[in-house]
């Protein structure tokens, strides 16, 4: 921003005073920036708009622990992030892009394939205007709403580090976790960022036949290839890989999955995360039934790797993984 400011004619002072405005303070218009001149703010007004989204819609869970935004971006697109409230804090589930086009036959998010990509600043903002709505910081960023972010690389990278600016919102990459579908080469790129960030995999199955059924990009990428690359960002970070791994009856859900997967597992500092799957009207994916889902953790137990069932928040609002979506006006 002090590029910035130089280039409108102001001191560099000027355009720290407006990454404070922004990112700190959060203002939501450029009237409140009280300590820059009237022309400056005049010269922004006609360049930028402020705040980048409005919330257009919001569904809050029975238990009140849930919130469901659906944000009108100023070019009538529309996306959905989700506000979690757990005992450690509270964690925003953010999208990365309006639409996706990876085709996971599971998911809500990719029914009508990518749209566009979000800038920094609108995945920024969908925080921003969460926290100024609920009244409460925000601790913790997942970006596992709608959307692939290693898709949206650059951008992504940009969000991550202006989120845990000191001298805007600062929240700790420690407690920032990106999700990807599995795009080996984005994650080695994400490796030479040297970012201090949780990375997720969506895994959903325990070997390449089963993934390409469920998972189109499971082509591109085997799983073999998966967990080279998770050994390698564990070997260089230090820190633990999450597998997600949602529970699909009949698909990917039963012992002998289980097996396999703990033997790929061996030996990796990682976490399995086992997610009832939620079902999508469009899509013909069934959830696993309980017992299946406890038969599976339990061999994965006696085998020694980490693993938890995800609680589930948010569903009764439509706000649980897989069921975001971007032309909810068509189908609400
Ligand atoms: N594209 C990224 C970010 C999405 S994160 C990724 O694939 O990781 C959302 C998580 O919910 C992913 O693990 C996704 O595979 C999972 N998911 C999608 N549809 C789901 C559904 N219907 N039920 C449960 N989990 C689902």
């Amino acid at each position: 921003m002090i590029e910035l400011a130089l280039s409108m004619g102001e001191k560099a002072f000027r355009g720290r005073q407006l990454f404070q405005w922004v990112h700190q303070k959060q203002a939501g218009s450029f009237d409140e920036m009280t300590n820059l001149s009237h022309q400056f703010r005049e010269q922004l007004k006609s360049k930028f708009v402020l705040p980048a989204m409005t919330v257009f819609q919001k569904q809050i869970s029975r238990k009140k622990d849930t919130i469901k935004y659906l944000f009108l971006l100023p070019d009538g697109n529309v996306i959905e992030s989700v506000w979690m409230k757990y005992r450690y804090g509270n964690s925003v589930c953010v999208s990365s892009q309006v639409g996706c086009r990876m085709g996971c036959t599971f998911c809500a998010s990719t029914l009508n394939g990518l749209t566009r990509n979000l800038t920094a600043g609108e995945m920024l903002s969908q925080v921003y205007e969460i926290q100024k709505d609920t009244g409460e910081r925000v601790s913790h960023v997942i970006v596992m709403g709608m959307g692939e972010p290693l898709d949206n690389f650059a951008s992504v990278v940009r969000f991550v580090r202006l989120l845990s600016d000191e001298k805007g919102i600062c929240i700790s990459q420690r407690n920032i976790t990106v999700s990807t579908c599995g795009l080996t080469e984005a994650i080695r790129d994400l490796m030479r960022e040297h970012l201090q960030i949780s990375l997720a995999i969506s895994l959903h199955a325990p070997n390449d036949e089963i993934r390409q059924k469920t998972m189109p990009v499971a082509k591109r990428y085997p799983i073999e290839e998966i967990f080279e690359v998770c050994r390698e960002y564990v070997e260089q970070t230090g820190r633990r890989i999450t597998f997600e791994y949602s529970m699909i009856a009949g698909v990917n859900d039963r012992k002998e999955h289980a097996e396999e997967l703990s033997r790929r597992c061996k030996g990796l500092n990682c976490h399995v995360n086992l997610i009832p799957l939620n079902e999508v009207k469009e899509r013909d994916c069934r959830r696993s039934g309980e017992a299946e889902i406890e038969r599976f953790k339990s061999v994965l137990e006696k085998n020694h790797i980490n693993v938890t069932v995800r609680r589930e928040m948010g569903s009764d609002i439509d706000a649980a993984c897989g069921q975001l979506r971007k032309n909810y006006l068509e189908t609400s």
